[in-house]
């Protein structure tokens, strides 16, 4: 998925809001830019992808971070 804004690919899930359940009833999940910050919306099964990246970066991030501890 490329943004309609700034051509970057990089999203993170955005903070679901009411009006997002209509979109979730045709499958599509709120995302937001990393890079411009405008809010999109996704198929709900490439939010999920995007959000196991997350979780993946948020990790090895973690682990990073455990290791400079050490
Ligand atoms: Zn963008």
């Amino acid at each position: 998925m490329i943004c309609w804004y700034c051509g970057k690919d990089r999203f993170r899930r955005s903070h679901f809001q009411l009006k997002d359940i209509l979109w979730l009833l045709v499958l599509r999940y709120p995302v937001r830019c990393s890079f411009c910050h405008k809010r999109a919306y996704t198929n709900i099964f490439r939010a999920q992808a995007i959000r196991r990246a997350q979780l993946e970066r948020r990790r090895k991030r973690e682990q990073k971070k455990d290791e400079a501890d050490r």
